[in-house]
Parts: C-alpha cells; sequence; structure tokens
C-alpha cells in the first residue's frame, strides 16, 4: 500500500487515509464563478478538520471587515453576517446553538473604538486612524499566523513539491508589522524587493496571491501571501 505525508503533521499515512485538501478552500474565493481551479495538497483527516475550523473562524471576522456592497465581496460579507444570526439558522437546533455561540463570542471580542489597537487593522491590517467611532473586533494574532503558515505548506508543496521539514521553521510577520530591527522594512517593499529576483514565482488563485522565492541551498527562503489584495503576510522559512 502507498503512503503519502501529510504536508502539515508530516506523518505518513496510507494513501486511503489521506485526504484532498484545498489549502485556499473555496469558501475564502472573492468570484464565485464555477470551474475555478483548486490547490490540493495531501493532508491527514486530523489536520485537515483542524484547519477546516480554523478556516471558517477566520472567515467569519475577515469577512465583517468586507464591504457587502462591493461586488466581489457581497457573499463573503452576507455569509460572515448569517453565520452571527441565530435566525438565519436552518431549522434545527444545533445549527441555532452554534450562531448564538459565533455571536456571544463575537460579542466578547468587541472593542470600543478607542481602544483599537492603531497597528493593525483590517482591512489593510497597517497602521489606520480612520476607523474613529467605529467598534473594532480582536482577532487572535496566534490564528492568523497558524492560517499563514497553512498556506505557505500549501504553496511550498504545490508548487516545489517540498514538505517543510521540522529541522525548518516559519517565521510569519502580518502587513504592517516590523521585520526584527528593520523599521522601515514593511511586508509590501518586502514583496516588491522579492519580484526583483530572478527565479521569484508569483502565482494568483481567485483572492490568493503569492509570491515566492524557494532553493533549497539557501539560507532563508520566502513566501508572501496578499489575501483578497488585503491581508498581506511574509514568511521566513528558515533553518532551526
Ligand atoms: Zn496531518
Amino acid at each position: 500500500m502507498n503512503e503519502i505525508r501529510c504536508i502539515y503533521c508530516l506523518n505518513h499515512f496510507d494513501s486511503t487515509d489521506i485526504t484532498k485538501e484545498d489549502f485556499w478552500p473555496v469558501s475564502w474565493h472573492i468570484n464565485k464563478k464555477q470551474n475555478t481551479p483548486k490547490w490540493i495538497v495531501p493532508a491527514c483527516y486530523r489536520c485537515n478538520q483542524a484547519f477546516s475550523k480554523l478556516d471558517g473562524k477566520l472567515l467569519q471576522y475577515f469577512g465583517l471587515t468586507l464591504n457587502p456592497k462591493q461586488g466581489t465581496f457581497t457573499h463573503i460579507a452576507q455569509k460572515a453576517v448569517r453565520a452571527f444570526k441565530p435566525s438565519s439558522a436552518r431549522d434545527d437546533d444545533k445549527d441555532k446553538r452554534c450562531r448564538q455561540n459565533n455571536l456571544n463570542n463575537l460579542m466578547n471580542n468587541i472593542v470600543p473604538a478607542a481602544k483599537i489597537p492603531k497597528e493593525s487593522v483590517l482591512p489593510t491590517f497597517e497602521p489606520t486612524t480612520q476607523y474613529k467611532g467605529a467598534d473594532g473586533v480582536l482577532i487572535a494574532r496566534d490564528d492568523i499566523i497558524k492560517f499563514g503558515e497553512k498556506l505557505v505548506r500549501g504553496v511550498i508543496y504545490y508548487f516545489y513539491k517540498q514538505y517543510i521539514e521540522k529541522t525548518h521553521c516559519i517565521e510569519t510577520f502580518i502587513g504592517g508589522e516590523e521585520i526584527e530591527d528593520q523599521k522601515a522594512y514593511d511586508v509590501n517593499a518586502a514583496i516588491e524587493e522579492m519580484k526583483g529576483f530572478s527565479q521569484h514565482l508569483d502565482k494568483y488563485l481567485n483572492g490568493l496571491h503569492t509570491v515566492s522565492v524557494y532553493d533549497l541551498s539557501s539560507r532563508s527562503d520566502v513566501v508572501a501571501l496578499g489575501i483578497w489584495e488585503q491581508l498581506k503576510m511574509l514568511a521566513f522559512i528558515q533553518p532551526r
């Protein structure tokens, strides 16, 4: 029997126990058109389930920040709002309870305008003062980083057929964050700079833009991610 490794936990599995994971989930696609290709990678059932929970949670929160009147985002924004409305539940109590829980968690994470951290605000995740007067919702940085690392493992497997082994770590930054001591070095500038490398790979799939520079012999590989051209992340893959 063939064995396949999961790109996330790196364990070996019988091929019948491996799932086909869309690392850029269809629910995040900004264009609902049929026939959009999928970026499929191998993942074990456990990792697939764990990430689909995380994807769902983040999509609801990010969805709330989108403008439903902006055509490409309408379906995502509306779906996010419904996820917090018990009255949108299908005719079953479990679904209703689930939406009520989402709403309770959301209310616990709302912060008044004065307490919104200035350094990182969606949609751009960069410093801003333009949301005066509006309440904010806190999203855990760890969740965003986990999601980013999942995308990076997906990109490296899908385009380079490589696993990121335990000998390496992924260090991820969110747009607007400082990269080490280089205060002037932001994620956007870094992405522009990466495009100058001859071996860079620039790929786009329905809302996810990736730019990568990957070469096993180098000390540090880089993957830049642009989600809906709004949330940008930069990940360095380095030997431990
Ligand atoms: Zn796994």
